[in-house]
Order: C-alpha cells, then sequence, then structure tokens
C-alpha cells in the first residue's frame, strides 16, 4: 500500500523503485514517475468514476492513484518482469486488471480516459492510434517537443502532420511541464503534459486526409502547386485551386480549413493512385 496521494513523496517514490533492484530496458522508456505533482496533475483531469485505461503500467505507482479516483483501470504493460512488480504494489486493489502485451498491437477495452506516460519510442504511433480508436479523453506525458507539436499552428517550425491530424479530431492543450527529474531514472528531455479531448472531426475520411498530409509535407517550405505537380500533376493543381485554395501559399502556412479542402479536391486522384498501387 502507498501512502496517500497527498502524502506521498520523491524519496518515497525513489525508495520503491531502487527496492527492486531493476536492470531497466533502455529501448522501452523505462523511466518512471517520482514526482508527486506529475500524479495529482493527471488524477486531477481523469473525471471520478471513468473507465481508464493505461498504457505502460511500470510498477505500478501510477496504476495505483489511477485506481482511487477511476471506477476501473485497466493497464498495459510490456515488459514480464515489471508486470509482477505492479501485481505487488496493486494488490488488493479489485478495480484494476493488469494485461502483458504491445499496446500498439493488442486490442483496447472501450474507455472513457487514456492516461499515459507515453514510452518515447512508441509516442507518434501510440498518438495515431488514439485517433484511429476514437478515444474520448486522452492525458499523455510525452517529450516537450512533441507537445509543442501537437499544439502548434499554420507556419510554425513544429507545425506539420501530426498537429493536423491530432487537431482535427481533438482539442489539444499543454497542462503543465517537467523537469527531467521528475522521473527515474531521469530521461534527458522535459516532459509536458497534455490532454487530448475528442471533438467532432474536422473530416469524415480520415484516410484522405492522412495521404494528403503525408503528400504535401515532404516539401513543407514549398508552394502548394509546385508539390501538386510533382506528385499529383496540372490536374489537381486546378481542382484545389477551384475548390478556392490559393496554390501559391506554402504548405507549412496551410491551415486545416484548406487542407480539408485540398483533401477534399485530390479524392479522386489520391484514390486512383492507392488503387493502383
Ligand atoms: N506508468 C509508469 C510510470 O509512470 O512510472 C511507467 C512509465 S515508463 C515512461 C513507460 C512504460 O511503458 C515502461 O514500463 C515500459 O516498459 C512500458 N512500455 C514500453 N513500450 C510499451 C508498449 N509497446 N506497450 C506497453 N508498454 C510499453
Amino acid at each position: 500500500m502507498l501512502p496517500d496521494i497527498d502524502a506521498v513523496t520523491r524519496d518515497d517514490l525513489i525508495r520503491l523503485i531502487t527496492r527492486y533492484r531493476l536492470r531497466l530496458i533502455k529501448r522501452l522508456s523505462q523511466h518512471f514517475v517520482v514526482d508527486p505533482t506529475v500524479i495529482r496533475d493527471i488524477i486531477n483531469h481523469v473525471p471520478s468514476g471513468s473507465k481508464v485505461l493505461e498504457v505502460g503500467t511500470g510498477i505500478g505507482v501510477l496504476t495505483y492513484y489511477l485506481a482511487k479516483v477511476a471506477s476501473q483501470v485497466v493497464t498495459i504493460e510490456i515488459d514480464g518482469r515489471l508486470m509482477r512488480i505492479a501485481e505487488q504494489v496493486l494488490r488488493g486493489l479489485d478495480n484494476v486488471s493488469l494485461v502483458q502485451g504491445d499496446a500498439l498491437r493488442i486490442p483496447w477495452p472501450s474507455a472513457d480516459v487514456l492516461v499515459s506516460n507515453v514510452p518515447y519510442s512508441i509516442t507518434s504511433p501510440l498518438i495515431i492510434r488514439i485517433i484511429r480508436e476514437g478515444v474520448p479523453r486522452a492525458l499523455l506525458t510525452i517529450q516537450r517537443e512533441v507537445a509543442n507539436r501537437l499544439i502548434s499552428e499554420p507556419g510554425n517550425d513544429d507545425y506539420g502532420r501530426l498537429s493536423i491530424i491530432t487537431q482535427c479530431n481533438y482539442s489539444v492543450s499543454v497542462l503543465n511541464t517537467y523537469a527531467p527529474d521528475s522521473f527515474y531514472p531521469s530521461p534527458e528531455v522535459y516532459s509536458s503534459l497534455v490532454v487530448m479531448i475528442r471533438k467532432e472531426p474536422c473530416y469524415s475520411d480520415m484516410k484522405i486526409l492522412e495521404s494528403t498530409t503525408n503528400i504535401l509535407f515532404r516539401h513543407r517550405n514549398k508552394v502548394l502547386r509546385w508539390v501538386l505537380n510533382k506528385y499529383i500533376g496540372p490536374d489537381a493543381v486546378n481542382a484545389v485551386a477551384n475548390a478556392g485554395v490559393n496554390v501559391n501559399t506554402r504548405v507549412r502556412q496551410l491551415g486545416i480549413n484548406e487542407l480539408v479542402k485540398v483533401a477534399d479536391s485530390l479524392k479522386p486522384f489520391i484514390n486512383s493512385i492507392v488503387n493502383h498501387d
């Protein structure tokens, strides 16, 4: 049993982790939360009584505090050694189910909130899966630079495919940013907590929008006309211009509403490219 969230200290959590003398696997981004502020910030944004899906259990510290506010927590961990430790940390909590597996591959149960101190190596594919699964709310601690990409606006250096696909489906905000020593062992980067809240998608055909951004953002600093000509042809330039989009705009300046118009005009072209592949 862990101390109450208002009483637990960084030292308590470091002692708990070091007690197990784990050999950590770098590839799996095994940096465990030891700053109680991070845990409090997360649980304060989990509506009480909600069903939570957690990705990356670690030794189960965050899971433990999630279980105090949620009606049910399903938590997925890829490393069987950590899963066995988490079973001890979480013993006696009957609203927690532990699942061993790769969170990118195994089926997800339906949940109100997905929570993760995200393993850095799976950040982008995890966010893409959250979007595809239509998870209603996600609370993610991610590398600060990736958080900046998620909230970035047209014209900014960070603005790109991930910003567009995410903002098309979610309202995204950064809740807080934490120094490396909030985690043990400390990573080399700052982390930010972001909340993503599902909204009406900006466009109904996400595959077409994804294909469109994949093509355009190969050359983010070129004008739209140049990129369309290079990869599809002059008919695509005409179709996009006829939809009312200025084809002399640089790709990185295109807002989501314009990209939706571009995607919609490119639909027949993209379908024929895909069908011929
Ligand atoms: N939630 C814990 C915490 O906050 O202390 C652990 C967070 S740690 C940054 C990420 C965890 O995700 C590690 O325990 C790691 O083994 C696990 N992990 C890495 N890749 C995974 C994957 N594909 N599926 C499930 N868990 C994964």
